[in-house]
């Protein structure tokens, strides 16, 4: 079973969920936050295997092209672009979706493979954990985070994604059977999470929320799952120790309040989830 967990916004707290929820699970925890993943400096895993992430773009043969500029049209990304006699690519706009190479009537386009990215495989305290880097610059995930989701096991796999609702968050809910929201009890927190509810909801993923930093009153956020007959699966109550045990890069769920905490909210994934 796949169990993404997301947030509408940045900073809600959505690794420190995955992180210690993968613990308490016993899942495997996979980081699509390709363009910042954090994971790693909490769980801290041995990494045993590392794979390089290829893309592929178009290489113009100039003894066969008649710059007839077919492919610039055929290109919907702008990455091709015809100067003078010359056809110009801009690599990092290539989509590596093949259709100059079709429109090409020369037969003058092949394709060549560059790195954006890699992927790395590790384990800690019993459980598998991989996560896909982003290369500095590069522009595109996706290729990054479907490489990373490739191959996922059929045992617990707690996928991290992206913050917001971008397609790099759409990428990485493709593979999943069930949801975590995360949010923090703010106007601003709320706006947010709707638009990731929206998103989860176009998908028919089954989803809870979990309400990071609560401040334990009935915040707008409650009133929300209320009003909306949203389940809340559990909170996490606002905390300067757990400030104190992040800003360390410690796991929180080695900490014996903490871990309480967690134990009682896989507890209630697995209910509310109907994963046993
Ligand atoms: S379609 Fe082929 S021949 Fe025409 S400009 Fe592109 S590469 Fe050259
Ligand atoms: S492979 Fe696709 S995105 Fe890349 S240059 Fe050709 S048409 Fe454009």
């Amino acid at each position: 079973m796949n169990i993404a967990v997301l947030s509408g916004k940045g900073g809600t707290g959505k690794t420190t969920v995955s992180t210690n929820l993968a613990l308490a699970l016993k899942a495997n925890y996979i980081d699509c936050d390709v363009e910042e993943p954090n994971g790693f400096l909490f769980l801290k895993p041995k990494i045993d295997k590392e794979e390089r992430v290829m893309v592929e773009y178009p290489v113009i043969d100039d003894d066969k092209c008649n710059y007839c500029g077919a492919c610039v049209n055929e290109c919907k990304f702008n990455a091709l672009a015809k100067v003078n006699h010359d056809i110009m690519l801009f690599e990092k706009l290539c989509h590596g979706c093949g259709a100059c190479k079709i429109v090409c009537k020369y037969n003058a386009i092949n394709y060549n493979k560059r790195e954006i990215g890699k992927i790395e495989k590790g384990n800690v305290r019993d459980i598998n954990c991989r996560r896909g880097i982003l290369n500095i610059g590069e522009p595109m995930a996706v290729p990054v985070i479907r490489e990373l989701l490739n191959d996922l096991s059929n045992e617990i796999n707690l996928i991290d994604c992206p913050p917001g609702t971008s397609c790099n968050v759409v990428n990485s809910l493709k593979h999943a059977d069930a949801a975590i929201l995360v949010t923090e009890p703010s106007e601003f927190g709320l706006h947010d999470l709707k638009m990731a509810v929206e998103l989860v909801k176009r998908y028919n993923i089954p989803f809870g929320i979990i309400i990071n930093k609560d401040d334990e009153k009935d915040n707008v956020v409650k009133k929300y799952c209320r009003e909306e007959e949203i389940i809340l699966i559990g909170t996490i109550p606002y905390s300067k120790d757990t400030a104190v045990l992040y800003s360390k890069g410690e796991i929180l769920y080695d900490d014996f309040y903490h871990k309480t905490i967690f134990d009682k909210l896989s507890k209630g994934v697995k209910e509310v989830l109907s994963w046993n």
